[in-house]
């Protein structure tokens, strides 16, 4: 029998160690020749409907990993919505508080991208807006119950605020990942986050520093640390992260697998779920070591295209 706790072997009465407050967004993706003008119609050659949201999309990845998860998230009562939670229960991801709302559609991103890989989109977050201050109430127990909570910011701030609140008082590990990025973050949001987790134009927003190197990294990490983060960590795509944290606040470089990358989309949101399921389940790794092992998961995610279709599955991973 697993033991309590144990990746991979579920039990029917075992708590979700990730929990995540979050988005999910239904990306509907035409690939065309070329970027339509204003007021032109153009023919497309593929269209392809698939899973995204920051959130979802961190669900899946540590779920994928073995992770027991839940996710707390509010979806339309609309077939784009059914099909989410569908796609959730198929991850293994608990959806006791996925809820459907009538009063907004299911998020949506409507995604055009051209031969040269640019591309114009448009994010209705729709039910996203809607998680509140009541769901959370609900979803109480469960993320009392998480080792870890992660949070981003395309639900409604005020939301992800509370959830960290609620977090942390319970002892819950909190990984925040402030994307999308917004210039006047609530002061609230560093000293709720155990680990603060952007990449570097995230970090740059954030910090109105440059962010192109891993020592320009460094220096805006060490600007984050000081607004009362425990860890910070900030992704450079393929030059892997940069971290530091209160017990050692000194800048460290972590690079990543040189791979070839076939599609990026989603990386950090793999590196994330990753992350919070070595934090979950193998707390008493380094911090060095758990993000060697994020940046090996994101790195996979890398070569192959998709988002959630990318992410791998513990069978993927060498023993
Ligand atoms: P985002 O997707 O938020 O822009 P990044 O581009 O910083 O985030 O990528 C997040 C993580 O994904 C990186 O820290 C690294 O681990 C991995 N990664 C991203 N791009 C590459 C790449 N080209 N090669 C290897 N790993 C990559």
């Amino acid at each position: 029998m697993a033991a309590s706790g144990e990746p991979g072997r579920p039990e029917e009465d075992e708590a979700a160690l990730v929990v995540v407050v979050g988005s999910c967004m239904t990306d509907l993706v035409s690939l065309t020749s070329r970027l339509p003008k204003t007021g032109e119609t153009i023919h497309g050659h593929k269209f392809f409907i698939g899973f995204g949201g920051k959130g979802a999309n961190q669900c899946v990845q540590a779920a994928r990993l073995g992770a027991k998860t839940s996710i707390v998230c509010k979806v339309g009562k609309d077939s784009f919505g059914n099909d989410y939670i569908e796609n959730f229960r198929q991850n293994g991801i608990s959806t006791e508080f996925t809820y459907q709302t009538e009063e907004a559609a299911t998020g949506a991103a409507s995604i055009i991208v051209n031969n040269e890989g640019q591309n114009i989109i448009v994010i209705v977050a729709g039910a996203n807006l809607l998680l509140n201050s009541e769901d959370l109430k609900k979803a109480a127990n469960v993320i009392s119950r998480a080792r870890v909570m992660i949070c981003q910011l395309e639900i409604s701030p005020a939301t992800s605020l509370e959830a960290l609140i609620m977090a942390r008082r319970s002892g819950v590990k909190t990984l925040f990942n402030p994307a999308p990025a917004m210039a006047d973050l609530d002061p609230k949001f560093y000293s709720l986050s155990s680990v603060f987790c952007c990449n570097e134009s995230e970090a740059e927003i954030l910090t109105d520093l440059v962010v192109g190197s891993p020592e320009e990294a460094g220096k805006a990490a060490l600007v984050l640390l000081e607004r009362g983060c425990q860890v910070v960590v900030i992704t450079l795509g393929a030059a892997g992260c940069v971290t530091l944290s209160q017990m050692e606040p000194v800048p460290k470089h972590i690079p990543t697998e040189a791979v070839k990358a076939v599609d990026t989309t989603g990386a950090g949101d793999s590196f994330v779920g990753a992350l919070a399921f070595y934090l979950a389940y193998y707390p008493n790794l380094s911090l060095e070591e758990m993000i060697k092992r994020a940046n090996f998961i994101a790195a996979i995610s890398v070569q192959s295209a998709g988002t959630q279709s990318s992410y791998p599955y513990k069978k993927d991973l060498p023993l």
